[in-house]
């Protein structure tokens, strides 16, 4: 039997395990509200259930594969009750849903019982076999899983769970601020500029093309499957060099900044208006979460700012509130100092002093109310407005002498 058979059944077992389980856990829910003990949910699924004529083929595959979507399953309960209980922040997590043939993506889990590294590069699972592997980049460390996952173009990926020991750089004083923007990617504070690439845009008429191809196919017909898995390619193909840029932007960005201060952008309420695409294409919660998981990793900072902080409004340089600007307006000369400013470079500024800010704020440091953040280079201004509007929001609970408050 060949791999791709081999790793197509498993992935129905695989999904027919998660399903079985998730009606017993849904059944006894409604039954007497009670949670099945995994011992026994793994019993009825997984052992008996190759028992029975209708499920004897579970045993054609490798048992560590069924058993790690029953821990899935779990997980998935578990985010959903933590997200219910506001425990687990970010998105709500709904509950968990049965898996569908259909699915666009499939996927199976081996656990350090289930896989090999074989020392010629190949991937040893177990009952599919020896798999050849293109390696995107060398494994850091030993793997203590490894998720197989069908994409609906047709590709197979593999990605391994690894225990990365921290690897933290030596401390830097250089910080940033940057403003994400859709005409320019980013402006940092230090004046770089880091152009947007644009990837959806710029390989648009590709995808239309195979779009139209798609759509003149007579549905159910092999030629529709073969140009619809030609689409999705076209997308994949979008998606990983967006990936492979966002890895290298931030990790030039952890690598020169002990800390990195964002502004955060309401991503999902920006996605709503007409400049969806754009939004989308420009990949800003990605952007944060690498910059963030890095930032972990190196022993580095990452600061995000309140979204209402008027960054475009205040003058760098003096700390005056200026007044709104309308989106055209790309430089303006600040009313009371007259330093002219480009509008991005003085958002990076201002979201690089509120970061500094906050930080000072939230380790207890020598920040008190009204007293104004020193600027680089700048003179130190005392009672400014935006100061003073911040610490209103956001009270320093260490207080101002930095001891603990019991
Ligand atoms: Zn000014």
């Amino acid at each position: 039997m060949g791999q791709r058979q081999a790793l197509a059944r498993t992935f129905g077992c695989v999904r027919v395990v998660y399903n079985d389980a998730l009606t017993m856990r849904k059944q006894a829910w409604i039954v007497d509200r009670s949670k099945v003990p995994a011992g026994a949910l793994a019993k009825s699924v997984i052992t008996d259930a190759k028992k029975t004529e209708a499920r004897s083929w579970l045993g054609s595959v490798s048992v560590d594969a069924l058993q790690s979507s029953l821990r899935d399953l779990d997980a998935a309960y578990r985010n959903f009750f933590d997200s219910l209980s506001g425990k687990r922040a970010g998105h709500r997590s709904g509950l968990p849903r049965f898996k569908s043939r259909k699915d666009n993506r499939q996927s199976l889990r081996f656990s350090r019982n289930g896989f090999r590294l074989r020392s010629n590069g190949k991937l040893n699972l177990a009952k599919i076999g020896d798999v050849r592997v293109k390696w995107s980049r060398a494994l850091p460390a030993d793997p203590s899983s490894v998720t197989i996952v069908l994409d609906r173009s047709g590709r197979y990926h593999a990605s391994f769970v690894v225990d990365v020991e921290l690897d933290h750089l030596p401390e830097l004083d250089t910080e940033v601020g940057i403003d994400l923007g859709l005409t320019t990617y980013a402006v940092c504070s230090d004046g770089t500029v880091i152009d947007n690439p644009r990837f959806l845009r710029k390989a648009e008429k590709k995808l239309k093309a195979a779009q139209r191809e798609l759509s003149r196919k007579a549905k159910g017909s092999k030629n529709r499957a073969k140009a619809r898995r030609k689409v999705a390619k076209a997308h994949a193909k979008v998606a990983d060099t967006r990936m492979d840029w966002l890895h290298k932007q931030t990790t030039r960005l952890i690598r020169e900044n002990q800390s990195v201060y964002l502004e955060d952008l309401n991503v999902r309420g920006l996605a709503r208006t007409r400049l969806a695409k754009s939004v989308y294409d420009a990949g800003w919660s990605t952007f944060r979460r690498l910059l963030t998981e890095k930032a972990a990793r190196y022993g580095r900072h990452v600061g995000v700012i309140g979204r209402f902080e008027p960054t475009s409004q205040v003058c760098s340089a003096c700390g005056v509130l200026d007044g709104p600007k309308p989106l055209a307006v790309r430089e303006w000369t600040c009313t009371a100092c007259g330093t002219l400013h480009d509008r991005d470079l003085n958002a990076a500024r201002n979201i690089l002093a509120a970061g500094r800010a906050d930080r000072l704020n939230a380790c207890g440091g020598p920040v008190r109310p009204g007293v104004a953040i020193p600027r680089q280079a700048q003179p130190v201004e005392t009672g400014t407005h935006r100061n003073a509007g911040r610490t209103g929001r956001k009270p320093c609970a260490a207080g101002a002498a930095g001891g603990p408050v019991l």
